[in-house]
């Protein structure tokens, strides 16, 4: 079988690379059953009356390098795809991953058209995102990339991390980045 990756680490990248890393590596399985999940899969579904005619959760899939780049795609209708993120902000700095995941869904289904809807958990406040396509494409490429020339070669990235002090918070990844002695956030 075919070395596979997930789009939604290719786009961790940006947030850290490292941890993008650890998960494609190693390829932990998380528990489908927290808070946030239940919760999103409950909002997911009630946005099928607002869709009918489209499909939910589009496996896609393409080739790099010799690698399978795999994901799924929240909603695609005949000309566009549609993300939704949930969270306790609409001004996340975690949107420009969002980005880069769903123009990575978009051109993997060959739909010109994608839009990021991120939703407020907590009072249902919502904005629709027109994603440039080709532009985070681009820039998926670059992550997809370079996390392929480690994978291949089992190099674990070095430099700094992450790019945002939160993301060490509640990471699984905390101890080895500690015992190695690698630049992360303490808490
Ligand atoms: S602990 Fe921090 S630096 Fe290490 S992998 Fe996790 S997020 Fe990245």
């Amino acid at each position: 079988m075919k070395n596979v990756i997930f789009i939604s680490d290719i786009a961790y990248s940006t947030i850290c690379f490292r941890k993008s890393f650890f998960n494609s590596y190693y390829r932990p399985r998380f528990p489908p059953d927290t808070r946030e999940a239940i919760q999103g899969k409950e909002l997911h579904r009630s946005l099928q009356d607002l869709f009918p005619d489209a499909s939910f959760e589009v496996e896609c899939q393409h080739e790099l390098n010799g690698w399978v780049i795999k994901g799924k795609a929240d909603i695609v209708t005949a000309n566009a795809v549609y993300e939704y993120k949930f969270l306790k902000s609409l001004d996340s700095p975690v949107i420009p991953a969002y980005k880069i995941q769903a123009a990575a869904y978009s051109k993997s289904l060959g739909k010109s058209e994608c839009y990021l809807v991120l939703v407020n958990r907590k009072n249902q406040e919502s904005k629709k995102i027109p994603v440039k396509v080709d532009l985070y494409w681009k820039l998926f490429l670059k992550h997809a990339s370079n996390l392929i020339e480690h994978l291949s070669t089992g190099k674990i990235p070095k430099q700094d991390c992450p790019r945002f002090f939160w993301a060490c918070r509640n990471c699984i990844w905390r101890i080895i980045c500690s015992e190695l002695g690698l630049p992360h956030r303490r808490w």
